[in-house]
């Protein structure tokens, strides 16, 4: 079984243990330097992207993280985990003057992320997308004060997109104006070995398809190193 580690400093660590569990991974959380160095690929949780940032400090796990990532680490990152896996982190968020604190992303995927980006109004939202690489139907998604990708790089795919309809949208239903605004937002990318979506698959029971993918990229990345 690939081992797969997740970050495991704040945020919804034992959601994705369990989805990775069950996607034929042996999933261990991550908190110090020596746990990092055991796995064969990383999942970085939703949480808060800056306190995330401040807690890798404290763990002194940064720098080793960057590391490596940029050594060709498999990483998955679902919303505050793909601000952190992003090379450029804007800010939609707006609450009084006051400065905000600061998000350090990692730079392992060539993107520029929007954090809040779905406005304050409307913090979460649910809908279904169409995937590309997962079979079967489309993934239902649930965002919750969810960034959106800017910008892509020209080695990034692009992977899901939030669709301008569907059977429940409207104007009139406050579940749906975020979606509305982010249509056509990108919410699933991916680069190489590493994924990032905007939203939280591990929070959606009984659909272990996005962590499957992952768990599959973390195989393929084993299978070309062995034959190296
Ligand atoms: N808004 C959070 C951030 O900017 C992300 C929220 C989440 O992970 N659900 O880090």
């Amino acid at each position: 079984k690939p081992v797969i580690g997740v970050l495991a400093l704040q945020g919804g660590v034992a959601e994705h243990l369990a989805a990775l569990e069950r996607s034929g991974a042996d999933a261990r959380p991550v908190r110090r330097a020596e746990e990092l160095a055991a796995v064969q690929g990383i999942v970085l949780p939703g949480g808060e992207s800056t306190t995330m940032t401040r807690l890798l400090d404290t763990f002194e796990l940064y720098e080793p993280l960057r590391e490596r990532l940029a050594a060709g680490l498999p990483a998955y990152g679902s919303c505050a985990g793909m601000i952190m896996l992003s090379r450029e982190v804007l800010d939609s968020d707006i609450r009084g003057d006051r400065e905000l604190p600061a998000v350090r992303p990692l730079g392992a995927l060539d993107v520029v992320v929007r954090r809040n980006a779905f406005g304050r109004q409307v913090d979460s939202f649910e809908t279904d997308l169409e995937f590309a690489g997962i079979p079967d139907g489309p993934v239902h998604a649930v965002f919750i004060r969810a960034p959106w990708v800017e910008k892509v790089g020209a080695d990034v795919e692009v992977l899901a997109e939030v669709s301008d309809s569907g059977p429940d949208s409207g104007p009139d239903d406050p579940d749906t104006t975020g979606r509305d605004a982010a249509a056509g937002r990108i919410v699933a990318v991916q680069q190489g070995p590493v994924l990032a979506t905007a939203f939280h698959p591990e929070l959606v029971g009984g659909d272990e398809r996005v962590h499957r993918y992952f768990v599959q990229i973390v195989r393929a990345r084993l299978g070309s190193t062995a034959q190296a």
